[in-house]
């Protein structure tokens, strides 16, 4: 028999049945016939650290971390890479050869590539972009279209307060718009984001007016559950181009299966399938 380490990752979070990673990673490893696990790993705040302390040494070569240890994980881990530290939450954790755990964030990544990739003709510089929500996910996004060049962001959020922290931490291309207002910064914007839970299984609708859409306009729901939101079919209707949330998942996966199992994985439509399953 060879001794050949074998290696695993999987994705931390409690609870975590829900979690769309194992059917992502599992559908690369089969893809590329790479010898690897990927699991679902339920786990407690209290146990955190030391279930992360003990996975090096069980094999694990990283992890991703969902909800609620988004945050947790950047006190524990040994290295907290820049952009990480930028969002604030680390959502891919890698383990080094000493176990020494450096964490990662990888869903600006997955926000720009995806936009990039659905709409390559998208110019950043062009018009301002509308960003609704002020939570973790929405951090991701600015921090990434702040790089991409958007000359101004507009963000409304229920509770005004968060959206100006924004302001403060990532400075004057942030305008903070009122949650009652927001429907007014539609018809301008070239590209309009929805970073809340609102529209999501289970969820309240989203009711910020979208009667300014319009034909050239991007809409981009991170929800993707549904894939088809209700902000998803009226931007349809109205002629804009629109991207789900189901891309960026896929997308943000990428860095992590790259850096554990030494391929560059392809995000293609048996990817989405094998996600939807
Ligand atoms: P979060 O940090 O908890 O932020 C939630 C956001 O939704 C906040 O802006 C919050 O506003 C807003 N919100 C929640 N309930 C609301 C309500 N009833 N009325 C108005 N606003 C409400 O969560 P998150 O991690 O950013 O995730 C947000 C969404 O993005 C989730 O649906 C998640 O599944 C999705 N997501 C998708 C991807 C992807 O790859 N596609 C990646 C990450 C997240 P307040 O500040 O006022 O509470």
């Amino acid at each position: 028999m060879s001794d050949a380490k074998i290696p695993l990752s999987g994705v931390i979070g409690c609870p975590i049945a829900h979690s769309k990673s194992p059917l992502i990673h599992n559908h690369w490893l089969q893809k590329y016939g790479i010898k690897g696990h990927y699991v679902p790993m339920h786990v407690e705040l209290d146990d955190l650290e030391a279930t992360l302390r003990q996975m090096p040494k069980m094999g694990f070569v990283g992890a991703n971390v969902t909800l609620p240890h988004k945050e947790a994980v950047m006190k524990i881990a040994d290295r907290v890479t820049d952009r990480a530290k930028l969002i604030g939450a680390a959502n891919t954790l890698i383990f080094r050869e000493d176990g020494s755990i450096v964490a990662d964030n990888t869903d600006g990544y997955g926000f720009i590539f995806n936009l990039h990739q659905q709409v390559p003709d998208w110019d950043p510089k062009a018009a301002p972009s509308t960003v609704i929500g002020a939570g973790g996910a929405s951090r991701a996004v600015v921090a990434s279209l702040l790089e991409a060049g958007v000359p101004e962001i507009r963000i409304t959020n229920r509770t005004k307060a968060r959206a100006e922290k924004f302001r403060q931490e990532f400075g004057k291309r942030i305008t903070v718009v009122d949650w009652v207002e927001a429907g007014l910064y539609i018809d301008d914007a070239g590209l309009i984001v929805n970073t809340t839970s609102l529209g999501m299984d289970g969820q309240k609708r989203l009711r910020v007016p979208m009667d300014g859409l319009h034909a050239g306009v991007i809409v981009y729901d991170l929800v993707y559950t549904p894939l088809k939101t209700e902000l998803i079919k009226k931007a349809e209707s109205a002629g804009c181009t629109v991207i789900d949330g189901l891309g960026m998942l896929l997308h943000q996966a990428v860095p992590g299966f790259e850096r554990w199992f030494g391929h560059t994985p392809e995000v293609d439509e048996a990817t989405r399938q094998a996600s939807l399953v």
